[in-house]
């Protein structure tokens, strides 16, 4: 049976992008990527939220980048208008639940996109951008990442480095206009200068349990404590290094179970949703390999020992509270 879900977290558009410009086919609605439109249906999809991923050394204006992104991601809403649409606020989710359609959330994966300007941050909110991570994989003019990169001068979990003062206006900003901090690679310190920061609630798009995956990706009890503190959520990423440490596993939904359970016992069952990472991480591992397998998950998940109510937070009522409280 299908279960709704909410998933913070896919680089499908970045996906798209790649095809469009090598001048490939590509089409949000059927393709061979983890996700499009018939498997988001097949998987009972409620809100997909689509990141516009900036790699910074590969681009000469991340603004400008963001920008072709999110004109992507537009026209293939508009294609796509009969099945998907955007949410702007709250009230749009239950209009497009009304008419059968699925939800669709911009979100930007890379602060650097607004290049440290509260204008352009502006801009990116005044074109449907409602959730933003301070930083990607490497440090730039808000804060700093917890790189796990060697060639990216590899620092593991940074408990130093944090939110610069540009950084800490952007995040302030961010939680007048209405928009939803994420702190997904953002080292710990960075992580825990959000939390001073913003009041209410706060997320991790797509991070799991640090005491199971020792990933510095993942996020430590303590950071889990805080977040559920804040009412905040962080979104389960299916990314098989971030739910294992074992190299060569195939990751089960048992596995993501583990996670979820985790983050139950140590922040309650308010504080978990689901960030799949879909066409960003190889599924090769993998049993739930794209969106329309997610059945099998939430079946998965009351085996584990869920109740449907808590199964059902997990899809989506815990990251819909967050969505109620800030998409105004
Ligand atoms: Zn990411």
């Amino acid at each position: 049976m299908k279960h709704k879900f909410i998933d913070m977290h896919c680089d499908t558009v970045s996906e798209l992008y790649y095809r469009k410009r090598d001048g490939k086919p590509y089409s949000l609605y059927e393709n061979e990527l983890d996700i499009d439109v018939k498997k988001l249906q097949a998987g009972g999809a409620y809100v997909q939220c689509f990141a516009m991923f900036t790699h910074l050394p590969s681009v000469k204006s991340a603004y400008e980048y963001a920008n072709t992104l999110a004109d992507l991601y537009y026209d293939e809403l508009r294609k796509n208008s009969e099945y998907i649409a955007p949410v702007l606020t709250y009230s749009d989710i239950e209009k497009n639940e009304r008419d059968g359609k699925i939800s669709a959330l911009l979100t930007l994966e890379e602060g650097e996109c607004c290049e440290g300007s509260p204008e352009k941050l502006k801009h990116f909110y005044d074109r449907g951008a409602r959730m933003m991570n301070i930083t990607w994989n490497f440090p730039n003019s808000l804060g700093w990442p917890n790189i796990v990169d060697p060639r990216n001068h590899g620092v593991g979990s940074d408990t130093v480095h944090g939110l610069t003062d540009r950084g800490r206006q952007i995040v302030e900003y961010m939680t007048q206009l209405g928009m939803i901090v994420d702190t997904s690679h953002s080292s710990d310190r960075s992580f825990y200068d959000v939390a001073d920061i913003v009041k209410g609630p706060f997320i991790a798009s797509h991070s799991n349990c640090r005491s199971i995956c020792g990933h510095p990706r993942n996020l430590t009890d303590d950071m889990i404590r805080v977040l559920a503190g804040h009412g905040g959520v962080s979104g389960l990423n299916y990314c098989a290094s971030f739910i294992s440490n074992d190299e060569t596993a195939q990751i089960t939904a048992d596995d993501f179970a583990r996670h979820v359970l985790h983050f139950i016992k140590v922040g309650g069952e308010d504080v978990v949703g689901l960030g799949s990472d879909f066409d960003g991480i190889s599924t090769r591992r993998l049993e739930i390999k794209d969106p329309s397998f997610m059945p099998v998950l939430w079946d998965r998940l009351v085996k584990n020992g869920l109740s449907e109510d808590q199964a059902d937070k997990v899809f989506y009522k815990n990251v819909l509270r967050v969505f109620k409280e800030i998409l105004k």
